[in-house]
Order: structure tokens, then sequence, then C-alpha cells
């Protein structure tokens, strides 16, 4: 539970440092000397620039899509905007800007990576170029119609009253926020959070646009949170695994190195894998697995808990003994002994009304649940190289799997 909560906040907390910390420098900005000042009005396009690179080396169609929009923003905002929002072709910038971006974030967020040349990459592509096209064809021939429909407050609220966004977008603003921040909640990845950080301070840009300094450096948060969050995302993709979540056998190799003198490490085997596979289905295989690596991941007495590939779990204890780690594999074995996992049986009604009353009786699924054996080994007295200390653990696996499995042995 508290090994979650705080995986759950650190996803937030790279966007949340970001933020902050824009807010704490936008006063030293006007401080700068010209020269520093002129870079901090371009850093928008850097920091863009530097993201997009990296989204291409790492085929992130979404993140390269959101900085796209970010510097085309901040282009139009000191092409069009920085005098202010004079005239009504200033309006119209920035109430296109401030009405189809939070949407697209959404959207961005909602959809799976697919890409950025693939054909739904360039299908995205093609949609931003139509919204374009639709806003300048609306804004040339019927502005003056829509303004009273994108103008219209619905409250009398005196701080809302004088932002330069108009209420009915930033109603749009707040359900995109609102269903960002709910896929960035669910989701838990990095990209999904950059989204709704950036999002957040693209809001802010628009709210205060007429404050010196402030959009060019909130483009920049914005900018700065989605690269940083396709580097989060890569350094998943290569240390943990994907189906399970937990880190994979590559982040284990690390961890083994960085061990002290004093450690104990057990090696998980799923007993029967194989059959419960046939029978049950490879699906439901890797539901198992996801659920034992979320047992494992609340292991108790300070065990980091890895996939070591397949069926095969390990679990370290930096600075214990085997016989410390013993009492909190037996728990886990036993957590994971007692866990019903609900299918559906394979007999369900196809019928969809039938098929709710099943489930409502719970007739319509079959619980199933696994073993799992442990082996364990410790560290010698400066002895013993961690490969072989991981060898012995494997060795004390398959004594668990010869005296008849779901147990751990040393
Ligand atoms: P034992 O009790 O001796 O461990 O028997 P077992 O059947 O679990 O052992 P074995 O190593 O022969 O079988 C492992 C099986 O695990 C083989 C493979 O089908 C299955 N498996 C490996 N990786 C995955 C995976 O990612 N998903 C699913 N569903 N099955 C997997
Ligand atoms: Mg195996
Ligand atoms: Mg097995």
């Amino acid at each position: 539970m508290y090994v979650a909560a705080m995986k759950k906040s650190l996803t937030f907390f790279v966007p949340l440092a970001v933020l902050t910390a824009t807010f704490i420098l936008l006063p030293r900005i006007a401080t700068l000397p010209p020269a520093h000042h002129e870079l901090a009005l371009i850093s928008p396009y850097l920091v863009a620039v530097t993201g997009m690179f990296l989204a291409v080396h790492f085929h992130r169609g979404r993140p390269f899509t959101a900085l796209f929009l970010i510097a085309l923003f901040h282009f139009c905002y000191r092409t069009f905007l920085a005098g202010g929002i004079t005239g009504i072709a200033q309006q119209g910038f920035l109430y296109t800007f401030a009405l189809l971006l939070p949407p697209n974030f959404a959207l961005l967020a909602l959809m799976r990576e697919r890409g950025i040349l693939s054909v739904a990459g360039r299908l995205r592509f093609t949609f931003l170029a139509f919204q374009a096209g639709a806003a300048w064809l609306l804004y040339r021939h019927h502005f003056e119609d829509l303004l009273p429909l994108l103008t219209r407050p619905f409250v009398t609220l005196a701080p809302l009253d004088n932002l330069p966004v108009p209420q009915p977008i930033l109603a749009v603003t707040l359900v995109s926020l609102i269903l960002t921040a709910i896929l960035a909640l669910r989701r838990q990845a990095p990209i999904e959070s950059g989204l709704l950080g950036a999002l957040a301070a693209f809001a802010i840009a628009c709210a205060r646009i007429t404050t010196p300094d402030l959009p060019a450096a909130f483009c920049s948060a914005a900018g700065l949170i989605i690269t940083l969050s396709i580097i989060q995302d890569s350094y998943n993709m290569a240390f943990r695994d994907d189906l399970t979540g937990l880190p994979s056998r590559r982040a284990l190799n690390e961890s083994l190195h960085g061990l002290g003198r004093r450690y104990a490490v057990a090696m998980l085997d799923v007993d029967h894998f194989k059959r419960f596979n046939d029978t049950y289905g490879h699906d439901v295989g890797d539901q198992v697995l996801k659920m034992v690596a979320k047992k494992m991941e609340g292991v108790s007495g300070g065990g980091k808990a890895y996939r070591y590939g397949g069926e095969e779990f390990t679990v370290l204890f930096p600075g214990k003994r085997s016989a410390d780690a013993i009492p909190h594999l037996e728990a886990l074995r036993k957590a994971i002994e007692e866990y019903r996992l609900a299918i559906r049986s394979d007999d369900r009604p196809k019928d969809q009304k039938q098929g709710e009353g099943k489930r409502g009786s719970r007739q319509g699924t079959t619980e199933v649940s696994v073993t799992i054996s442990i082996g364990v080994a410790e560290s010698g007295d400066g002895q013993g190289t961690t490969a072989e200390v991981l060898k012995a653990a494997d060795k004390a696996l398959y004594r668990a799997k010869n005296k008849g499995r779901n147990q751990v042995c040393t």
C-alpha cells in the first residue's frame, strides 16, 4: 500500500517540481541582462526542439505532437500576442489556442502510443491541420457570430472576469484538465502525467498572457515537463517489465552491483505454471503473473521485487541474512496461496443481459489460485560473487520444488 502510494506521488513529482520552480524563477527573468533575457524568450523553442529530438529517437508520437503544439503556441504568442490582446486578430489567436489545445492534449493522453510517422501519427497531424483550417475559416467568416457564444459568462465572479480567456473556453480547459488528470492517475505513466503538467502550464500561460515573460516561462516549463516525461518513459522501458510493472532483469543486475557485503536473495517460481497456462489460457496466465507481482511489490522486511524472466521472480533483501528474510517470504508465499483470482468461466453466457445477471450472482466466474516455490541464499562474509549467491538461491528453489512445491527453502 505504502509503496503504491509512493509511486503514485512520484509520477506527479516532476511536473509539480517544474511548475513550482517556474513560479519561483519568474520574477528573476525581468532582471536578467538583455542577452540572457532574449535567451529566456527563445528557450521554449530550445526545449521543444530538444524534446522533439528525443521523441523521434524513442518513437514517441504523443509527446512529439504536444511539444510541436507548445512551440507553435509560443511562436504565435511572440508573433501576434506579445503586444497584448489589442484587437480581434489577437482575440482570434488566443481563443483558438485556448479552445483547441487542451482537448487535443486530453486526446493525446487518451490515445495509445503509435509513433510519429506511422499511419496513426500522420492521421494525427492531418487532424491537427484540419482543426487549424477550420479555425481559420471560422475566424475569417463567422468570428463575430461566434463571439457571443465563446464569451458568454456562466457566472459572475470577479477573478474570472479579469482573465483574458472567457468562461466557456475556461470550461473546456477545465474539463480537459480533469480528463487528463483521470488518465494520468489511472495509468500512472510518465507521458500522461507529463501531458497533464504541460496542460496546466499552458493554462497558466493563457490566463496570464499579458504578463511580460510569463507565457515564455510557462511554455518552457511545459516543454521541459514533456521532455522529462520522455526520459522517464524510456527509462521505464529499459528497466521496467511491461506486463507486471516490476523492475526488470536489467534493473536487478544494476541493483546487484550496488549491494553491500550483507544481503539475502530469493528466487521465486510459480508452481506448475505451464499446466495453468494450458488449462486457462495465456491471458489468465498473464493475469496471475500480474497478481503475483502485485503481492511481491508489497513484500515486507525491506525486500525489493524484480521480474527475473517468464514466471520467475527475484526478491533482494539488502543488509539481511536468509533467516531474517524467511518470515517475510513465508508471508508472501501464504498471501499468494490464499489469493483467489476470479476469472470468467468458459461456459459464461453469451447474451449480454443474462451475462450481467450471472456476473451479479457470481455464477459466471471461476476462482483460481496458484502457489509459488521460493529458494533463499545469502552473501558469504566477503566471499562469493552475486552471481554465485543467485545460483545458490536457484538451487534452493529446486530443492523447494523437489520437496513438493509451495514452500520456502534455503
Ligand atoms: P514448475 O512447478 O516446475 O515450475 O512447473 P512450471 O510448469 O511452472 O515450469 P516451466 O518452467 O516448465 O514452465 C514455465 C511456463 O511459464 C512456460 C511458459 O508457458 C510460461 N510462461 C513464461 N512466461 C510467461 C508469460 O509471460 N505469460 C504467461 N502466460 N506464461 C508464461
Ligand atoms: Mg520456471
Ligand atoms: Mg514454474
